[in-house]
């Protein structure tokens, strides 16, 4: 699969790691398809985007973060970011969207919003540990992967986010 599908021209990944890669995808799909109609029965819902996807990391990123919350709130500078086009989306059909630096930001969240329900996107490790958290707490979970990783500049597909919401 990891030939057919040019995996490694893609991501510049040697094997190994492809193929690590691909059994994440897997696992996380299964996971996804496995929580479905629990998820669908659930009516408030957080959604957790990763800082990284923002357009910019740096001052240009008028995103001011909340340190009670805890999470970025999106100013709504570019109309080209990810992670303003996820949030317009995600904030219209009721959810509650936050942009966090990282998964430890997460459990203060849920305990403190009382939700039924969650969407995490993330890179393959944070959405395993997330996964992890989200168990204990047996909240209905659903995860959308990064496709391109590397903490600056990652891409998820926003019609496969729009989608899982
Ligand atoms: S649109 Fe929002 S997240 Fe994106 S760069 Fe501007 S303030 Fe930051
Ligand atoms: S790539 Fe993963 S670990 Fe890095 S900032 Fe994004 S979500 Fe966090």
């Amino acid at each position: 699969m990891i030939a057919r599908f040019r995996i490694q021209e893609a991501t510049g990944l040697n094997l190994s790691d492809a193929v690590s890669l691909l059994e994440d995808l897997i696992d996380l799909e299964v996971r996804n398809i496995v929580e479905r109609e629990r998820f669908m029965q659930t009516r408030k819902r957080a959604l957790f985007l990763p800082h990284c996807s923002r357009k910019f990391m740096d001052g240009r990123c008028k995103a001011v973060f909340d340190a009670n919350l805890p999470s970025y709130v999106c100013a709504h500078c570019s109309s080209d970011c990810l992670v303003n086009k996820a949030v317009c989306v995600a904030e219209k059909k009721g959810y509650d969207v936050y942009i966090v630096p990282g998964g430890s930001c997460i459990p203060k969240i849920l305990r403190t919003g009382n939700y039924e329900g969650a969407v995490g996107v993330a890179c393959g490790e944070e959405i395993k540990l997330s996964g992890g958290f989200l168990k204990d707490t047996g909240l209905a979970g659903q995860a959308v992967p990064l496709l391109k990783n590397g903490c600056s500049n990652t891409v998820f597909n926003i019609n496969n986010l729009a989608k899982t919401l």
